[in-house]
């Protein structure tokens, strides 16, 4: 049984990430020194991928590294959501977040949402420099990986208590 009071079996399909990858960076203030100082460690590593940022996160890493980052609203208003929203089209590979556990954030429904969004799609995710460090020197970094994702058709088809006949819903 679901949490959601219904069984429904789940099946899995793959989605290819190219060896050119999409990663989103985004670091709370606290953290934006942090992941600063990673991204010159690592911006050679970051700067044949496509990266994506929140707004303020981006403009200091662009200042930084000296190559385009695709720019996205600042996280508080709303940034968070168009990565959560990219990772549900497949248009994000990974993300590298650093949020800061010793501060409540006033967009923290937000960030709990993006987290959630990453595994639901199975988006590899470091929260800290440590994973971020085993992630970007890991050999799939520049090589097709095939992502094992969960097949939603059985979710969407699920039966809905007190509705006759449920109806195939969103992506197909
Ligand atoms: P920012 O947002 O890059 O605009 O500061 C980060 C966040 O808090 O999500």
């Amino acid at each position: 049984m679901s949490a959601r009071g219904k069984a429904y079996t789940m099946n899995y399909k793959t989605i290819e990430m190219s060896p050119n990858k999409k990663i989103a960076l985004v670091a709370h203030d606290n953290k934006k020194r942090d992941l600063i100082e990673w991204s010159k460690f690592n911006r050679d590593l970051l700067a044949h991928h496509e990266v994506y940022a929140t707004g303020t996160t981006g403009a200091v890493l662009e200042k930084e590294l000296k190559f385009p980052i695709r720019q996205l609203e600042s996280g508080p208003l709303g940034g968070d959501q168009q990565i959560g929203s990219k990772i549900v089209d497949g248009e994000i590979d990974f993300l590298i977040f650093f949020w800061d556990p010793l501060e409540p954030q006033p967009h923290d429904p937000d960030v709990k949402a993006l987290l959630r969004m990453a595994v639901v799609w199975n988006i590899p995710i470091a929260c800290d420099r440590a994973s971020a460090d085993f992630i970007i020197s890991s050999p799939l970094m520049d090589s097709t990986y095939q992502r094992i994702v969960p097949d939603y058709a059985d979710y969407r088809r699920r039966a809905i208590p007190g509705v006759a006949s449920s109806v195939p819903s969103g992506k197909k």
